[in-house]
């Protein structure tokens, strides 16, 4: 079989070659990735868990990558099981309607939407123009039934084109999580930007380059979280993409 992961060298955010190797965990079996009975004796598929640093934009990151098809398809975490979770997006929402200037007419997106809990927070809130993206394909049909309308697939030009199409453009756009599991975050950060409204907003969600160091969070180094990202990469990051 062929291994299910590449490997990238240049930088996620900046393109850079600059890559140097941080923190190196060597090789782990790809988390989340359940195997069925009759494969429990086969041996697992190990990828490299090394952190690297670039010297350029000063971002943090994986750069072997697990094939995105393989991790995400028949994905099987759903953000709805986890009550915390719930709580924790309805207080999300409710901060974020604070700042945002949205009328309940607005379309609000939420790229890496899972179950749609979120989305499920904004329309308790009144707001009924809501939309998921996301990859996991029973997910994405559960979210459909629940009534939280949700496209399948990758947040990338194609469907952004689609989405401006059949909707128009988003007063808000939210990404969280999958900021930190997408490889191709320039490409999907311009699908943001090209369906955002002009005056609309994004906002993501990750865990903090910081909070690691300082609380030496080593569990939430693995194969799906790809960045781990700090307010000095992002700065320069989301200059270059004009937002
Ligand atoms: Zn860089």
């Amino acid at each position: 079989m062929k291994e299910p992961y590449y490997t990238s060298s240049t930088c996620r955010l900046c393109q850079s070659e600059k890559l140097e190797r941080a923190v190196s965990l060597g090789l782990s079996p790809v988390s989340e990735k359940y195997v069925n009975r009759d494969e429990l004796g086969e041996p697992g598929v190990m990828v490299p868990l090394d952190l690297y640093f670039c010297s350029n934009c000063s971002h943090v990151q994986l750069v072997d990558v697990v094939e995105p098809e393989y991790l995400w398809s028949d994905y099987t975490f759903r953000t709805g099981d986890n009550p915390a979770l719930i709580e924790h997006f309805s207080d999300y929402a409710s901060r974020v309607h604070t700042f945002a200037n949205l009328n309940e007419t607005d379309l609000i997106i939420d790229v890496g939407s899972n179950d749609g809990t979120l989305l499920k927070s904004w329309q308790r809130k009144g707001f009924r123009n809501v939309l998921g993206v996301d990859p996991a394909i029973d997910i994405g049909a559960e979210a459909n039934a629940a009534g939280v309308e949700t496209l399948i697939g990758f947040l990338n030009q194609a469907i952004a084109e689609k989405i401006l199409e059949q909707h128009g453009r988003a007063k808000l756009i939210t990404a969280n999580n999958v900021y930190a599991h997408c490889d191709d975050l320039i490409g999907m950060t311009q699908a943001i930007r090209s369906v955002l409204d002009p005056d609309g907003l994004f906002t993501f969600e990750a865990s903090y380059l910081l909070d690691i160091v300082e609380k030496d969070l080593i569990g939430t180094i693995f194969h799906e979280h790809l960045s781990y990202h700090s307010v000095i990469s992002l700065q320069s990051y989301f200059l270059r993409q004009d937002m």
